[in-house]
């Protein structure tokens, strides 16, 4: 007979809880596999079954596999459960906090259960055909005996060859495949005479195993005062988690926060617990993650780096280090905030504001947020840095939700670079007809670091998905009047349109501001940069960096090690390069087209122009030398820039988070996107229409529906796509009526709905 089914698995997902001191007879179980189906089973007497288990079980004729949700005391069924047949693994692999947070997650951003536990038990881990790797070696007890060794010397050679080279091994041990071949027999005839010991022996595979550069240990810095003050108050939250709020660090670049993530993390250790470490991606932040591995230099094996390339065996491997508390470091993007890390201590998230953190398929999680939420189950202490942080967490401090500690100036003595911000306007009348791609201030720029020998780095904004008008000559963009962010152009038929509220509108032959029939699409990538700069500058070297140039493994780590020894002049890239990266000898940034993210229909359009800037900029005169930035733009004058060009985050903040309320914006309300796609367009739609007649009937007081919308990228992989903004001051009312309608509403087969809570991407 089967278990019985839960039907509504976010309701009552943990069963009844235990009385102190019984032992618990029933298991709830989440089956592997896509259909999410949870069944209770009867606990046999003797097995030690808890919460986050991995467990075989009976279903239907067969035997499955699936993890334990809760346990507890029999519901009153009117029939019988089956037995669970086995343990998998004897012990939890899943923690209680971690089960904790997986259920927020479900609960928070709408995913299923099944799609939670799957980040949390990655599939290298939860599938039983990964299992430790082991491998056969030769063991002596003891120095073998001259006697011994003469008699075999003559008798048995080969066995002779055996003993001595065993002999001389460390700890008197040899993997069997290091004694040579054709040794099977000898050995066996060894084992059975009592001459050695055969055992098998866990091998790591080591993802860095064949790396070739050497790490060399780093020592820690002495602090200035305000690293002092601020590391101070991370150790007391280390010490004593429960009395302190979660912890932003805003210091602007180059003031030294990686140095004091170091000493907390040395200080954490030191207590005898261990650390998390999150970064917005592995391979963009190579220097960031070399600083940790040089500064633990000494304890390298307790360091884990978590790279989306792992293999599945590499990722076992890393996985049961982290279970067991050998590596007691862990660095790693959004989904290593599931590392099943013991005695938990400090988590430090690296870039706070990047979106990277969130994860852009289901579960779609926030890395950051999620990360706060399990410091406060563990309980332990955690940091968010950035020079630029994400109005969500500013916000935090704003409402005390979260302790601010800053740094306000560099850290090596460096004075922040001079921002100089080029009219483009002016350059296009210069240069009539062709797009002004290289300003004569930049260029006269870049040629005075050639002479001098110095490196320059050139970012370019990497045009925005959706298309918006700006006048070429006056700067001009096409904005809503009612949500003031950029229109977007619909090519098909011809229209503006706001994807926040519906706005319509035609587009205009001349600009609306100067009259300017130059009202026109323009963009051009990196490729097109490098072609001109060559041009310009035959004698300089270039590299490129974007995801194109990149493809090619390593190729990423090659060129910055390139650009590193000075082999490189000039380098241009995109958005991938303006995080965390350190050139003591770069003194000039050049942004080209600083202004292009700004019309992106994205409310956040102006706060990552912000904080673009802000971070490219800082990749200027690290060293002894002074930097020096340009910025062109086609308007000048907008806030993000003028602000980014102070290095005034406060400034920006102000005025951005006023326009967030006057709209009711994030942070003042949450913000989610309900995405339908399908290769038929009238049924992506209609599907739509439909969810949105529901959601509209008994609608929660203070959730605002919009409109059903073409998506800005309406067309995407061969699917068309429409979407709906929804708003609510709340969060989980929100969640929960749509979860409601969505799981009342039959779908038709051919169409994909996506709720995305808290969503950062509106294409
Ligand atoms: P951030 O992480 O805030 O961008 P970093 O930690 O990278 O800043 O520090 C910038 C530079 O300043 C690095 O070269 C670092 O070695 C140096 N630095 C950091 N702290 C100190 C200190 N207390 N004394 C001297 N130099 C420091
Ligand atoms: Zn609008």
């Amino acid at each position: 007979m089967e278990g019985k089914q839960i039907a509504s698995r976010n309701e009552s997902w943990f069963a009844t809880p235990l009385q102190a001191g019984s032992v618990p007879v029933n298991a709830r179980v989440l089956i592997d596999g896509p259909s999410e189906l949870v069944f209770d089973y009867a606990i046999p007497a003797g097995l030690d079954v808890r919460a986050g288990c991995r467990v075989r079980i009976p279903l239907r004729r067969k035997s499955a596999t699936g993890t334990v949700l809760s346990t507890g005391e029999p519901e009153q069924a009117d029939f019988a459960l089956r037995e669970l047949e086995s343990l998998i693994d004897p012990e939890p692999l899943i923690t209680p906090v971690l089960l904790r947070t997986a259920e927020w997650i479900a609960n928070y951003y709408g995913s299923s259960i099944e799609s939670v536990i799957r980040s949390v038990l990655p599939e290298g881990v939860r599938s039983e055909e990964n299992s430790a790797k082991t491998r056969r070696v030769a063991v002596l007890d003891s120095s073998p005996d001259s006697a011994v060794l003469v008699k075999l010397e003559k008798r048995a050679p080969r066995q002779f060859a055996i003993l001595s080279l065993l002999s001389h091994a460390p700890d008197l041990r040899l993997p069997v495949a290091d004694l040579g071949e054709g040794n099977a027999a000898a050995l066996k005839a060894m084992e059975k005479a009592g001459l050695l010991r055969l055992e098998a022996e866990e091998v790591r595979r080591d993802p860095d195993g064949d790396q070739v550069e050497e790490i060399l240990e780093s020592k820690p810095l002495s602090l200035n005062l305000g690293q002092t003050a601020a590391l101070e108050v991370v150790l007391a939250a280390i010490a004593e988690p429960k009395a302190h709020k979660p912890i932003l660090l805003l210091g602007v670049t180059g003031s030294g926060k990686t140095e004091v993530y170091l000493q907390a993390a040395q200080c954490a250790l030191n207590l005898g617990k261990t650390v998390l470490v999150l970064v917005p991606e592995i391979s963009l932040t190579p220097q960031t993650v070399r600083r940790f591995k040089s500064r633990f230099a000494s304890m390298q094996d307790q360091v884990a780096v978590l790279h989306s390339n792992l293999s599945q065996g590499e990722r076992f491997d890393e996985w049961h280090r982290i279970r067991k508390g050998i590596a007691r470091i862990v660095i790693g993007a959004r989904s290593a905030v599931f590392a099943p890390l013991p005695d938990l201590g400090l988590i430090l998230v690296d870039e706070e504001h990047e979106n990277t953190y969130k994860q852009e398929n289901v579960p779609r999680y926030h890395g950051r947020d999620v990360a706060v939420l399990r410091a406060a189950f563990e309980p332990c202490a955690i940091v968010l840095g950035s020079a630029t942080p994400s109005l969500e967490s500013w916000n935090n401090t704003l409402t005390e939700k979260y302790q601010l500690l800053r740094l306000n100036e560099r850290a090596d003595g460096a004075s922040m670079p001079l921002v100089r911000v080029v009219d483009m306007r002016l350059e296009q009348a210069k240069h009539k007809g062709a797009p002004a791609i290289l300003s004569d201030k930049l260029r006269t720029a870049l040629e005075q670091r050639l002479e001098k020998g110095e490196q320059s780095i050139l970012f370019l904004n990497r045009r925005g998905f959706a298309r918006s008008l700006q006048c070429n000559a006056c700067g001009h963009v096409c904005q809503c009047p009612h949500c003031a962010v950029a229109l977007t152009y619909h090519r098909t038929d011809e229209r503006l349109v706001c994807h926040v509220c519906g706005h319509q509108s035609i587009v205009p032959r001349k600009c609306p501001e100067c009259r300017d029939p130059g009202i026109l699409l323009q963009g051009y990538g990196t490729q097109k940069v490098e072609e001109i700069m060559t041009k310009v500058f035959p004698s300089a070297k270039f590299a490129r960096i974007d995801a194109d140039a990149m493809r090619r493994k390593n190729a990423l780590r090659d060129t910055l090690a390139a650009f590193k020894a000075h082999k490189i002049d000039i380098l241009i890239g995109t958005q991938m390069i303006a995080k965390g990266l350190h050139f003591p000898n770069v003194t000039l940034v050049g942004i080209l087209n600083a202004d292009l993210g700004l019309h992106v229909p994205d409310f956040r359009a102006g706060e990552r122009t912000f904080q673009l800037i802000t971070q490219v900029a800082g990749r200027a005169g690290r060293g002894e030398l002074e930097g020096e930035v340009i910025v062109q733009t086609f308007t000048p004058h907008s806030p993000s820039i003028q602000y980014a060009r102070k290095h005034d985050f406060d400034g920006f903040s102000e005025q951005e988070m006023e326009f967030r309320r006057e709209y009711s914006f994030p942070p003042y309300a949450h913000c989610a996107v309900l995405t339908s796609r399908s290769t038929h367009e009238r049924r992506a739609e209609f599907t739509l229409q439909t969810l949105h007649l529901r959601l509209a009937e008994n609608l929660p007081n203070g959730i605002t529906l919009g409109e059903v919308l073409p998506s800005p990228l309406i067309r995407s992989h061969g699917q068309f796509r429409f979407q709906i903004t929804l708003r609510s001051h709340q969060a989980r009312p929100l969640t929960r009526h749509v979860q409601a309608v969505l799981s009342k509403t039959p779908l038709p087969e051919d169409v994909i709905v996506v709720f995305d809570m808290d969503a950062l991407n509106f294409s």
